[in-house]
This record gives structure tokens, sequence and C-alpha cells, in this order.
């Protein structure tokens, strides 16, 4: 590569504004902004300084080099082994669920009935997906999240109250957000009972009164308390007169062999709880989501509370969810169900791939985790690709980006939560992160 590149080749670099006026970037331009196009430009003119592109190329480099949408988020392949790595997005969807989006992007029949052309509820095919996967609901709701859920039920059913709950569910859920904070916030006021390891029965029915709006019961999905312990499940709580609402997390609707630790809604409700909040992107593998489902006029009474309208899903949301909810695959339920000899067998492959470009691949056993906060105890029989440990950075820096871990001195891709047809791409990507 040329460093010092003759006068004439850097004269006949073509200028920034010339390239930017080629009427077959014009379109780009319009809709990604100019800021972006140009950066491209930039790029491609310094491949012609560095003799790597004749001048007349720029602007299909910059037409091939531009990102396939307006974001600047990366397509990253999670070879984590973290099915719902937070920082990664937690679920990925499917196929059906990303076509349901694109269909939804336009305008859509959202909250319209178009044989009559008349309003009509919000995401009633969504609610009706949700509804028909827990028959055991009589009312469902959808807001933007697990914690919107929370609060939702807090305000609507006890602000200016009491919720009760055992002093060994008051979780932080990540990055320092603190459920007992974000049920405060709502004005209602926590009667924490128990301790930290051992809560009854009697506990509960102690501080159950005149003020208390519910009894909270909250998945510790995040940690695990074991040794001199005591809990009370959801359906021991139901004699106390006071509605039982149950924080799942997790989003797991009917119960999971491969999870028995993890609490399901239909379960739950089954045992008596009145109402059930839980995640969209998570164990449920759909979009970032809010499920309420309990008591229909419970569920009633926080669909019509005014807080409602502000943590309102779109219809993007409600499209991908609902896709979700038909379908009884998805890549999280895929992934937490890998089986691990077909895991070995892709190592297999790729290492063999990487091995004829050179590359010092190895495959070995190694272990999965659910994530995101979820299944604290459970681990996941897996297999990962074992590569030196100076490519992490390098594979995070490529495209498509390539998340692994470091672990033991190697950097190690788990397979798990790699779409199986994306692992031609992520041979192409470890060769170029060695060259
Ligand atoms: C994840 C989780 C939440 C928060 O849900 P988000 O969808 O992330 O807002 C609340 N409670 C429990 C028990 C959780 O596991």
């Amino acid at each position: 590569m040329p460093r010092n590149p003759a006068p004439d080749v850097r004269r006949s670099v073509p200028r920034t504004d010339a390239v930017l006026a080629d009427p077959r970037l014009a379109e780009d331009v319009r809709t990604r902004g100019r800021d972006a196009v140009k950066d491209a430009v930039r790029v491609a003119q310094q491949r012609v300084r560095d003799g790597e592109a004749a001048p007349g190329d720029v602007v299909d480099l910059v037409l091939a080099s531009l990102p396939p949408a307006g974001t600047t988020l990366r397509r990253v392949l999670n070879a984590t082994g973290a099915v719902l790595h937070t920082n990664l997005g937690r679920a990925q969807l499917s196929p059906a669920a990303v076509e349901a989006v694109v269909t939804a992007a336009g305008a859509t029949d959202v909250e319209m009935d178009l044989a009559t052309g008349r309003r009509a509820r919000r995401g009633r095919g969504a609610m009706a997906a949700l509804a028909a996967a827990v028959p055991a609901a009589g009312g469902v709701h959808v807001v933007n999240n697990g914690a919107a859920a929370l609060v939702l039920a807090a305000t609507a059913l006890a602000a200016g109250r009491e919720i009760v709950v055992s002093r060994g569910e008051l979780v932080e859920i990540g990055d320092g957000f603190r459920l007992p904070d974000l049920l405060e916030s709502t004005g209602a006021r926590l009667r924490e009972v128990g301790t930290t390891n051992r809560t009854t029965l009697a506990d509960y029915a102690a501080a159950v009164g005149e003020r208390t709006g519910f009894v909270l019961k909250v998945h510790p999905s995040n940690f695990v308390v074991t040794g001199f312990t005591a809990g009370v499940q959801a359906g021991e709580l139901t004699g106390l007169g006071v509605p039982v609402v149950v924080d799942t997390g997790s989003g797991l609707l009917a119960p999971d062999p491969l999870l028995p630790e993890e609490p399901d809604a239909h379960s739950v409700l089954v045992a008596g709880a009145d109402l059930v909040t839980a995640s969209g992107d998570k164990l449920l593998g759909g979009p970032q989501a809010g499920l309420l489902l309990g008591r229909a006029e419970l569920v009633e009474r926080l669909r019509r509370h005014p807080l409602a309208r502000a943590l309102r899903v779109d219809k993007l949301t409600l499209a991908a969810l609902e896709a979700t909810l038909r379908a009884a695959a998805n890549p999280t339920v895929d992934a937490v169900h890998a089986d691990p000899a077909e895991l070995r067998r892709r190592c297999g492959e790729v290492a063999a791939a990487l091995a004829d470009a050179g590359v010092d691949a190895r495959v070995e056993p190694s272990r999965a985790v659910v994530g995101g906060g979820g299944a604290p105890g459970v681990e996941l029989a897996s297999w990962v690709v074992s590569l030196p440990p100076h490519l992490a950075e390098a594979l995070r820096r490529g495209d498509p980006a390539v998340v692994g871990r470091v672990e033991g001195g190697r950097t190690l891709l788990d397979l798990r939560c790699v779409p199986a047809g994306a692992d031609g791409a992520l041979v192409g990507a470890v060769a170029a992160a060695v060259s």
C-alpha cells in the first residue's frame, strides 16, 4: 500500500462535493442524511489515495459501503452463549416476527375494523393471541416493558396505599434500577415483610389490612438464595382477601421442563394469582413488551387508567408480539433447547473451515446461560469454537460484528445463539478479523 501517493493520484481523487452531487447518491443523501453519506465518501476517497481503488469507483464504493438502513445500530452475531444478552438487545425476533414488523411499518389497521371502517380495539390480534396462549387469564393487556407493567399495576391498584412484599424479593433488575424504588415512585408504600432468607404466610397475614392495595410476589429472577430459606407460593396468598400480583419476570407463559425454577403465567394464574406481569423479550422470545394477564376486571381497570396511555406499545411491537405468540418456536426457544450434539457438529464445521483458512481454531465443551437476568442457577451444556484471545476486539469491530467471550486466555464463540444459516458469515468474519 503506497503511503505517499504521487501528486497525480491525489489530484485524481474525486472531490467530496462532486461525489455527493452524483445522481446515483441523491436518494441516499435525501433519506439517510448528507453526513452519513459523506462519511462513506471519505472512506472511499482514502481507498483511492491508498491505491486500493480507481478514482472512477468512488460512487460504487460508497453505495456498497452504506449500511443497509439508516441506523447506527449494527448487526451482531451473539456468540456469547448468553441467550438473552441484555447489552445485545435480549431476544432475537423470529423471521415471522420480522416480517410482521415490516407489514405493520406502513399504514395498518392497528386500531380500525376494515369491514366497518370504525375504530376497533388497538392491537386486538395480539391481544387475542395472548389470551389464547394463556386461557387461564380472563383479561390481557400489553405495555412497554415489564417495569411498565409493574408501574401500571402499582399506580392503578395501590397508589396512596400499601404493597405488601417480602424482604427477600426486593430486587435490583440491572443498570442500577431497583424494583422497590420503581414501585414507590408510583406513590404506593412498600410494606416489607419477613427477612432476606425467610418469609412465612403469617408474615403476610399480619401485614395485610385496610391500607393494602395488593400483595406482590416478585420472582427473584437474577439471583438464588440457598440454605436456611422459606418462602410462600402465590397460591397460598389467595386467602388474604386482597389481590395477589405476581411479577414472574421471564415471560414464560407455560411451564418449560428445562427451566423448572422459572414461574410461568399459566401455572401462577391457575394457582390463584389475580394478576401476572412479565417481559415480552425474555423467555417468550418476542419484542420488548410488558405483559399483564389476570382477572378481567382488574386488567380492565389497568387498561382504562390514564397512565396506560403513556405506556402504550406501538404497532411494530404489537405485530412482532402477535407473530411470536402464534408460533411454537423462535430463536430464543430454539437457543434454550438447542441439542448439544448439533452444536458440537456446527462448531466442528466452523473450526474446520477456519483451519482451512489457517486459523488456530479448536472445538471445546462449554456452558451457556439463559442470561438477561433469568434462570440464574441454570447452565446449558454447550460447545464453543475456541480462538486466540487477541481476536475478540477485531471480531467486535467486524461486519457482521461477532461478540464472543474471553475466558481462560481464549476467545470462545458459542454457536447456540448464532442462527445456523449465519455460520458461513461467522467464518468469514473470523477470517477477516485474522487478516
Ligand atoms: C426483567 C424483570 C423485570 C423488568 O422487566 P423489563 O421488561 O426489563 O422492564 C421486572 N421484574 C423481574 C422479576 C424481571 O426479571
